[in-house]
């Protein structure tokens, strides 16, 4: 049985190629990498390879930009690198995550997605640019320490990678720094993008709108956690209250992924 499905959705002349790990016909996760220009914008995850690799051939990449080191983003750049000679470009700080990916890629991550191969990246510089684009690199931490945005002015397109995700996000990654996240996503608004491309939820519209209600959701968030504390609260009732119950991802994911980090992450904020 088929576990990768891989689909391409077209947006002007952006590409948007979605990979979906799937157990008997059941999507467990997806991510979207895109394509513009000769410009290939993260490289999806390692389970997808050849799937990912057939598709490249139709594009025939010039550069090879990834947003951040996360396994789903950086999955083929070993096999890009070997195929068509080309070194993916990142923040500095991506380089030394990729050249062990065995210890960090926590184990459900390794099932869904697969551990990529172990690669080498130069140095992203703060503009790209293509035959017809300039793209501005910008960046976000927050989500990781090494994340980049990249942001074509005259189009108003932003490549958002993992920074926006949706507006009401319920679960967090372990290690993810949420006020970062919020200084990030107020760093990108005021570019007032028009249409943002995010590597979890594809193509969005009215891309300025839809994150200054993230912004304004995290606050709120923040604000009802602080009048929690107050009130005495525990952690698993401020999560049930302010999040719903339940917590899935945490017990699949053994805690990696979960609605409590994304309490601890404002706890913890708020203590240092
Ligand atoms: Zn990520």
């Amino acid at each position: 049985m088929d576990r990768i499905s891989i689909r391409l959705e077209q947006e002007g002349p952006v590409n948007a190629i979605k990979m979906t790990s799937q157990f008997l016909h059941i999507p467990l996760f997806k991510v979207y990498a895109f394509f513009i220009d000769g410009l290939m914008i993260d490289t999806g995850f390692a389970h997808g390879r050849d799937k990912f690799l057939a598709f490249c051939d139709t594009f025939h990449p010039e550069i090879v930009v990834n947003t951040h080191h996360h396994e789903d983003h950086v999955g083929n750049n070993f096999w890009i690198a070997k195929k068509y000679g080309l070194l993916p470009l990142a923040h500095p700080k991506t380089s030394s995550y990729l050249q062990t990916p065995s210890q960090w890629v926590p184990f459900y991550r390794r099932v869904v997605c697969g551990c990529p191969h172990p690669s080498e990246t130069g140095q992203v510089d703060s503009e790209i640019q293509t035959r017809n684009f300039r793209f501005m690199v910008i960046n976000t931490p927050g989500h990781t320490e090494d994340h980049i945005c990249l942001y074509e002015p005259n189009e108003g397109w932003l490549f958002s990678g993992d920074l926006f995700v949706s507006v009401q996000v319920k679960y967090l990654r372990k290690g993810e720094e949420i006020y970062s996240i919020i200084d990030s996503l107020e760093k990108v608004v005021v570019l007032h993008p028009k249409k943002m491309f995010c590597c979890f939820s594809g193509i969005v519209d009215q891309a300025e709108e839809a994150i200054h209600r993230k912004i304004e959701y995290l606050r709120n968030l923040k604000k009802e956690v602080e009048k929690g504390l107050q009130q005495g609260l525990s952690t698993r009732e401020m999560q049930r209250r302010l999040l719903g119950r339940g917590d899935r991802f945490s017990f699949l994911s053994a805690g990696q992924f979960s609605k409590e980090n994304l309490i601890n992450a404002i706890l913890k904020a708020k203590r240092g």
